[in-house]
């Protein structure tokens, strides 16, 4: 139970070139800007009804990065993005399982 916990709590985010966070169990996540940015949970990026994605990846800047972010009680990240986008909260679960699945190596 406790490992659970602790899986999905960082202990350290940096937001340099990509999102990087240090987990509180050890493991390491790197996300690049533009794939979390496309990733947007918030909506006005997803349908709420229907579920699906309507922010089109090609309106993301390339250069997307974070201006800055905060936590969001004890569960989650918001980050303020250089398109002035700023509605989407990142669970940190959110982001845990997405980093996985961007992992190829
Ligand atoms: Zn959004």
């Amino acid at each position: 139970m406790l490992k659970i916990k602790k899986k999905a709590k960082p202990e350290k985010i940096l937001l340099g070139d990509e999102v990087y966070i240090l987990w509180q169990d050890g493991e390491e996540s790197h996300i690049s800007f533009f794939d979390l940015r496309d990733a947007c949970p918030c909506a006005s990026c997803i349908d709420e009804l229907s579920g699906k994605k309507t922010l089109d990846a090609k309106s993301i800047p390339k250069d997307i990065h974070s201006l800055r972010s905060e936590y969001v009680g004890n569960y989650a990240l918001r980050i303020y993005w250089s398109d002035s986008h700023d509605t989407g909260i990142f669970h940190f679960k959110m982001l845990r399982d997405f980093a996985k699945s961007r992992d190829f190596t």
